[in-house]
C-alpha cells in the first residue's frame, strides 16, 4: 500500500492494494471521509448496524498516518492519569482511563469476530525513568493510576537494555499490524455491502435542512451524517487552532545478539522513545521510535533518523537498520481527543481528531463513540471528548502556548523566506522556498539538476510550507497539509495542492 511519505514504513511491503468499490448510487445514510484506521472502523460499524456508507479516500486505504504508525496498543496515553486528573478533576479522569479499556475491547473484539490475521498479541509494557527528574514524573503518574484504578506495578529489572531509576510494569497491552488490521476490517465492511472509493478528494460540504452534500473530485454525493475521519478535517475551524501538527521518527532494525524485546517499553523523556518487536516475513525487528518535533520546525529532518539511529545503537546491539520513515500526529492543545459533532455544525457532521500518539486505541474508539452519536444519539463519552469543549482554565497556558505557535507560524514564516536570496542557493538534491521579486516559491533541485519551482504558499491557511528532506516533501508547520516536489497534495487539511510554476514562468 502507498504511504503519504517518501521512505516505506515496515508494514507497507507485506500488504499490498486491493480492489475497493465503486459508487453506483449518489446518495447514502452515511459518508465516511478518510481510509485510516478511524475512518474504516467506522464506515464497518455504521455499516454492520444497517446504514448504508460510502467511504471516500483521496488516495488509497491507510496513505496516511495509520500506514506509518507503529501500531502499540497500549492503554495508557500520552496525557497521563497525572495530568487528566490535574486539568479535567478525578471522575473525568476515571473515564479516561476506561475510554482505553473500551478501545482495547473494540480491537479486541474485530480480531475475535472477524477472524483477522493480523499478528495481534498481547504484551506487558515497561515504562522507565532514566535519570531523578523522570523517577519524580513516574512515581506521579503510578499514583495518579491508583486514583483512577489503573494497575501500574514496580519492578526491580526491565527488558530493555538501559539504565534506569525506576520502572513499571502494566499488564493487558497489546500490539498487531495495522495494514493487516485495516485491511482486513475493509474487506470486511465491503462484504457487508459497504463502498470505498479510492483516489476520490472530498473538497468541501454543504449542510441542508434533510441532507448533506458532499462536493468530492469524482462528483457529488448525499448523505444523512457524514464524518470526517481525515485525521484533521478540511477547512478551517476551531479545531485547525486547537491541535498542532508534529513529527515523530521510527526505525526498525535487526539486532547482533538477538536480545529483542519481548514487551513494549517507553522512556520518560520528552520527547520520549518507544519500542517494541515484530517479526516481518520471518525476521525479528526491534521497531524503536522518537525524535518528534512540531511540524516543519526541524531544520534538517534527515538529521533527526541520525539521532534516533545514534541513540538506538547507544544501548541495543543494532546490526542492520531496514526500514525508517517518519510519519505525523496531531496534539490537542488540552491533551483529550476531540471526537463527536464537528464544531459550527447542525449535529449531523462528525469528526475525530488530536489523537496525539495514541491513534489506534482514539481511532478504534471513535468508531464506537460516532456509531452511538449516530445510531443512539449519544454517547458515555459525548462530553469528555468533545471537539466543542473549552479547556479548563488549569491547563489554559499549555493552550495559550500551542495557539500561538500556531498563529505566529501563520506571521513568521512571511519573514522566513526573506533570508533567502536566490534560486542559485539551492545546490542539487536540496529544496529551499526561496523569495524571487516579492514573491515566494518552493524550489527542490534533483541531483540531475532538473528543478521543480512551486508556489510556497499553503492553499489552506496560507503559511508558507517547510522542506522536510526525510520523506521529501513540502510541509507546512501551520496545520499539517503535506505536497510532493510536483505540488501534489499527500496529507490534509489542505484539499489542493501548490500551485506549480514552470522555470520560464518566474
Ligand atoms: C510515527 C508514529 C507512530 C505512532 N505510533 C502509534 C502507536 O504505537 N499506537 C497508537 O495508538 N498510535 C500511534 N500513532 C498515532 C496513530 O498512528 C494515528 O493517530 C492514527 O493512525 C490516525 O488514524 P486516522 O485514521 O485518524 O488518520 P490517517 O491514518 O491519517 O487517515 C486519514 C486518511 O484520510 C485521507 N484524507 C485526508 N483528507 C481527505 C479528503 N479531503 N478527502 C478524502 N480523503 C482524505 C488521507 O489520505 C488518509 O488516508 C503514531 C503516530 C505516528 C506519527
Amino acid at each position: 500500500m502507498n504511504r503519504d511519505g517518501a521512505r516505506k514504513s515496515v508494514w507497507q511491503d507485506q500488504v499490498k492494494s486491493f480492489s475497493v468499490t465503486h459508487p453506483q448510487a449518489s446518495a447514502y445514510d452515511v459518508i465516511v471521509i478518510g481510509g485510516g484506521i478511524t475512518g474504516v472502523s467506522t464506515a464497518l460499524a455504521l455499516q454492520k448496524a444497517g446504514k448504508r456508507c460510502l467511504l471516500v479516500e483521496a488516495a488509497n486505504i491507510a496513505f496516511g498516518t495509520s500506514g506509518g504508525t507503529t501500531a502499540h496498543l497500549n492503554d495508557f496515553f500520552d496525557t497521563s492519569f497525572a495530568q487528566a486528573i490535574k486539568d479535567f478533576g478525578l471522575e473525568k479522569a476515571k473515564l479516561f482511563a476506561q475510554a482505553g479499556k473500551d478501545a482495547m475491547k473494540i480491537i479486541q473484539n474485530n480480531v475475535k469476530a472477524y477472524g483477522i490475521n493480523c499478528d495481534f498479541e498481547e504484551k506487558n509494557a515497561q515504562l522507565f525513568a532514566v535519570d531523578d527528574k523522570q523517577a519524580d514524573e513516574l512515581d506521579e503518574m503510578v499514583k495518579a493510576a491508583a486514583q483512577v484504578h489503573y494497575q501500574m506495578k514496580y519492578i526491580s529489572s526491565i527488558n530493555f537494555p538501559i539504565t534506569f531509576k525506576k520502572a513499571v510494569e502494566i499488564s493487558g497491552q497489546a500490539q498487531f499490524h495495522p495494514l493487516k488490521y485495516i485491511k482486513a476490517l475493509a474487506e470486511e465492511y465491503i462484504s457487508l455491502g459497504g463502498i470505498i472509493f479510492e483516489g476520490c478528494i472530498c473538497t468541501n460540504h454543504e449542510e441542508h435542512k434533510d441532507s448533506i452534500w458532499v462536493e468530492t473530485s469524482k462528483g457529488k454525493f448525499t448523505a444523512k451524517q457524514l464524518v470526517y475521519a481525515t485525521h484533521i478535517p478540511h477547512g478551517i475551524n476551531k479545531l485547525h487552532f486547537t491541535n498542532a501538527p508534529y513529527r515523530s521518527y521510527v526505525l526498525a532494525c535487526t539486532l547482533t545478539n538477538g536480545a529483542y524485546p519481548d514487551m513494549l517499553g517507553y522512556d520518560l523523556y520528552d520527547p520520549y522513545h518507544y519500542y517494541r518487536t515484530h517479526a516481518v516475513n520471518g525476521v525479528k525487528l526491534l521497531i524503536a521510535g522518537g525524535e518528534d518535533h512540531k511540524t516543519g520546525h526541524a531544520n534538517d529532518t534527515g538529521e533527526c533518523f541520525s539521532n534516533l539511529e545514534n541513540y538506538i545503537r547507544s544501548h541495543f546491539n543494532v546490526d542492520k537498520v531496514m526500514y525508517s520513515w517518519s510519519s505525523q500526529y496531531y496534539e490537542p492543545v488540552d491533551g483529550f481527543p476531540y471526537i463527536g459533532v464537528l464544531p459550527g455544525s447542525n449535529g449531523n457532521v462528525f469528526v475525530a481528531t488530536g489523537f496525539r500518539g495514541n491513534g489506534m486505541m482514539f481511532g478504534s474508539l471513535s468508531s464506537k463513540i460516532i456509531s452511538d452519536l449516530i445510531l443512539k444519539g449519544s454517547s458515555s463519552y459525548e462530553e469528555l471528548f468533545s471537539p466543542a469543549r473549552i479547556k479548563p482554565v488549569a491547563g489554559f497556558t499549555q493552550f495559550v502556548r500551542e495557539q500561538t505557535t500556531v498563529v505566529t507560524d501563520f506571521i513568521k514564516d512571511k519573514f522566513f523566506t526573506e533570508r533567502i536570496e536566490s534560486f542559485a542557493a539551492v545546490d542539487p538534491g536540496n529544496a529551499k522556498v526561496v523569495k524571487y521579486e516579492n514573491e515566494n516559491y518552493a524550489v527542490y533541485k534533483e541531483i540531475n539538476g532538473k528543478t521543480h519551482i512551486l508556489k510556497s504558499t499553503c492553499p489552506h491557511a496560507k503559511c508558507e510550507v517547510r522542506w522536510n528532506s526525510a520523506e521529501i516533501s513540502w510541509d507546512c508547520p501551520c496545520h499539517g497539509s503535506r505536497f510532493n516536489v510536483n505540488g501534489n497534495l499527500l496529507t490534509a487539511p489542505a484539499v489542493n495542492g501548490l500551485q506549480k510554476i514552470n522555470e520560464d514562468d518566474v
